[in-house]
């Protein structure tokens, strides 16, 4: 939703939301506060899960109804499965995964892009002709603002697409027995790596979190050794953050993990290596050993 605002803001556009699912009216004012002129809502029992077949034919009929100039994404799962499916049926490009998007003195829609772990960073534009613009972004790259004083309208749709559009179908849903982690809107983020030894070392990175009303993030190799859940990683294969404050506690600094946590606004790092990565993206650096560092924060909160 900012990077819409943001663009029509830029060019004179309006900014449109397409809700699909059962029982989702409930998010449309959210859309509305979040800077939605206008809400596609597209509810019924036949949505409740997702099903690519299903929801890429409803927003293709939305797309040639309304024939929007810019179709954005968020770059999570589902959507990522979504976007290039649309993309194939409306016949035009996508750009995948862009860390910014505006329009350039020309007026050429720009996406950035990090590629390679964060190795290359480049421009990239459509070939002429293109339309409509698919593109979709990073969770958290670029934050709007909320209103609640935000007006918009909410059309019903009701677009030709059904059972006969599917080729698969879902026969049951198993929830996650892990709670979400709400990482990507944290304003604090207390994250471990290989450094924190086990299971025990993320005891000690929680209560640091706990401490500050923060959130437990993890590099990749934690997540990998099942120390931590999946749902609890910062990177390129993992979740985008932009806190207000990143205490990395044992980890490395690795490209893939960077990627991940680069913007956020102080980072603070803690590592026994003096010479580790991680000390040149950081704001404040601890050498030391995290066992030793963590205990000494939490007892200066306490006081
Ligand atoms: C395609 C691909 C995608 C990837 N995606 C991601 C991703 O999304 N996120 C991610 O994080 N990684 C990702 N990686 C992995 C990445 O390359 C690194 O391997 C990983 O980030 C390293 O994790 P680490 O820093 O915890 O471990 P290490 O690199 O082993 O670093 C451990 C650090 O802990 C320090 N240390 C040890 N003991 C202590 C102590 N007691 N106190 C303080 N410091 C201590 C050490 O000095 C060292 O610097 C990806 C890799 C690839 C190839």
């Amino acid at each position: 939703m900012g990077t819409a605002v943001s663009l029509a803001t830029e060019n004179g556009g309006t900014v449109c939301a397409v809700v699909v699912g059962s029982e989702v009216k409930k998010y449309t004012d959210e859309l509305i506060y979040w800077g939605a002129d206008r809400v596609y809502l597209v509810e019924d029992q036949l949505f409740e899960n997702y099903n690519n077949e299903l929801y890429t034919k409803v927003l293709q009929k939305l797309a040639e109804k309304y024939d929007p100039e810019i179709i954005l994404f968020g770059s999570v799962f589902d959507r990522r499965d979504l976007a290039p499916r649309l993309a194939a049926r409306l016949g035009t490009g996508i750009i995948s995964e862009c860390n910014d998007l505006y329009y350039d003195e020309d007026k050429t829609l720009t996406a950035e892009k990090i590629s390679f772990g964060g190795r290359f960073s480049g421009k990239v534009v459509f070939a002429d002709g293109t339309r409509p613009y698919i593109v979709t972004a990073r969770p958290g790259v670029l934050r709007g603002s909320r209103d609640v004083n935000r007006t918009g309208e909410v059309i019903m749709e009701v677009p030709d697409a059904g059972p006969q559009d599917m080729m698969t179908q879902i026969r049951s849903v198993a929830q996650a027995a892990k709670k979400v982690v709400a990482l990507s809107d944290a304003d604090i983020v207390v994250s471990g790596g290989k450094g924190a030894g086990g299971p025990e070392g993320f005891k000690l990175i929680q209560a640091l979190a706990d401490k500050l009303n923060g959130v437990v993030g993890a590099s990749r190799m934690a997540v990998d050794l099942g120390w931590i859940g999946y749902e609890h990683q910062v990177g390129q294969a993992g979740a985008t953050v932009k806190p207000k404050i990143y205490i990395a506690c044992g980890i490395s600094g690795a490209s893939q993990h960077i990627v991940g946590m680069w913007e956020s606004d102080i980072v603070i790092a803690i590592n026994t290596h003096r010479y580790a990565a991680i000390f040149n993206f950081a704001d404040y650096g601890i050498v030391g050993d995290m066992f030793e560092v963590i205990p000494k924060l939490i007892e200066e909160l306490d006081k």
